[in-house]
């Protein structure tokens, strides 16, 4: 591959993606650059158009005060429902398996009580080792909610000795040989830590063939991986909004739920009136009667300010469309693997997959020695990435708006 910054000029030239740069904020340096930004994965960048479409609610909300639910320009009554169609072709889901909602771990554990049923044979979660730590609390106080103790309900999977990344075939091995005790599988799409995608399909065959329940979190996988949630067949997943679909800090999260479960009264749920029925939402019965499909998960009346900002990033990926932001993180990464492999002195070790279809944006690089130091020095010099305990520096081009040219210069950074 040409390494040289002329090649990363002429990437740039010729990617499609490349005009979607200019619609995002870059944070800038104090001489007024723009920095390098290789943290979408964490927090995604603000969309330029975003202050307008929150002043058309704010507007509204002064103007019309509680008539904006029914008068305003996008109606809040029924705002929640602009969100199934982008989301169902992000998530490769059906329109009514979809929803926009809350938080990611409240989400996770509204799904969990739906779907962790455990009994005295069965009732154990599994789950990927190096879960992120709210996924880990999460499963831990399901588990204990339901009276088991973690130590024993809680099983991971680990990776062989030596290995950083899990093998889809050992996941597969356990289920075979211990998936009669599994109630739960529950694994993120893309590990937050190692950059691993899992083959959610392959997961969601076994866990089923084993009699369990599979459900994903897919913080890392949104917006960055293509998605066939419907097709996979998994039970539901949840995500949040503001890594890789950058929709504000805190931003709405969303799930799924297969539609085999679409009008299921008898699973137990925590029930809200925005998840009843709308026919009869208003009438204000008792008696809670499920809305179809995920729609029946929501709580609350929706977050109007939060939807606002992540309808203005579910429009630009309408318009770029998940398999050209697919087909450019695979070269862009491929490209940033080739120029950190030609670095003379490593003092680092990519633990990603260098398998395109075991890695979504990001590359992880564990450092040798003293990876605080490197990784202070890349602030320093305006490269936005993050490390993470113990030795663990994640960079993620993510598509949208980073270019084979600031890959080139945060290797050259690197470098020096
Ligand atoms: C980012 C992330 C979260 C964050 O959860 P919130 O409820 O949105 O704070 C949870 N799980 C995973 C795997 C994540 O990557």
């Amino acid at each position: 591959m040409n390494l040289t910054r002329s090649h990363a000029i002429a990437r740039d030239q010729q990617d499609p993606l490349a005009k979607f740069r200019e619609r995002f904020f870059f944070p800038r340096r104090p001489d007024g650059q723009p920095m390098i930004y290789l943290c979408g994965n964490s927090l995604g960048l603000q969309p330029k158009g975003v202050r307008e479409a929150l002043n058309v609610e704010l507007d509204d909300w002064a103007r019309l005060g509680v008539d904006g639910h029914f008068d305003g320009t996008h109606p809040w009554f029924a705002y929640h429902e602009m969100f199934r169609r982008p989301l169902a072709h992000i998530m490769g889901a059906k329109e009514h398996e979809v929803a926009a909602l809350g938080s990611l771990t409240n989400n996770l554990h509204l799904l969990m009580v739906s779907f962790y049923r455990p009994t005295s044979k069965r009732y154990k979660i599994l789950i990927e080792a190096s879960a992120f730590p709210s996924d880990q609390y999460a499963v831990e106080s399901q588990v204990r909610f339901h009276g088991f103790d973690p130590a024993d309900a809680v099983v991971e999977v680990q990776p062989r000795e030596g290995e950083h990344t899990l093998r889809t075939k050992d996941i597969e091995k356990y289920l075979e040989e211990h998936g009669q005790e599994v109630a739960l599988v529950m694994f993120s799409g893309v590990n937050y830590l190692s950059g691993q995608a899992f083959d959610m399909g392959r997961i969601t065959a076994a866990g089923h063939r084993a009699g369990a329940r599979v459900g994903f979190d897919l913080a890392h996988a949104a917006g960055n991986l293509e998605l066939r949630l419907h097709e996979w067949g998994a039970d539901f997943a949840a995500w949040c909004s503001y890594k890789y679909m950058n929709s504000g800090p805190g931003g709405v999260s969303g799930i799924f739920v297969h539609e085999r479960h679409a009008d299921s009264p008898e699973l137990p749920r925590f029930a809200g009136w925005w998840g009843n029925d709308p026919a009869t939402r208003f009438k204000m019965e008792p008696g809670f009667k499920p809305a179809h499909g995920a729609d029946g998960w929501q709580l609350s009346n929706a977050p109007i300010l939060s939807l606002a900002a992540h309808k203005v990033s579910l429009d630009l990926f309408e318009e770029a469309t998940m398999p050209a932001l697919r087909a450019k993180t695979v070269a862009i990464t491929e490209y940033l693997l080739a120029l950190l492999d030609a670095l003379p002195n490593h003092e680092f070790e990519v633990i990603t997959p260098r398998d395109p279809e075991a890695r979504g944006a990001q590359i992880s690089l564990r450092t040798l020695n003293n990876g605080r130091a490197l990784f202070e020095r890349l602030q320093a010099a305006g490269v936005v990435c993050d490390f993470r305990e113990p030795d663990v520096i994640r960079v993620a081009p993510a598509p949208l708006y980073c270019s084979f040219e600031d890959v080139w210069q945060f290797t050259q950074i690197l470098a020096s």
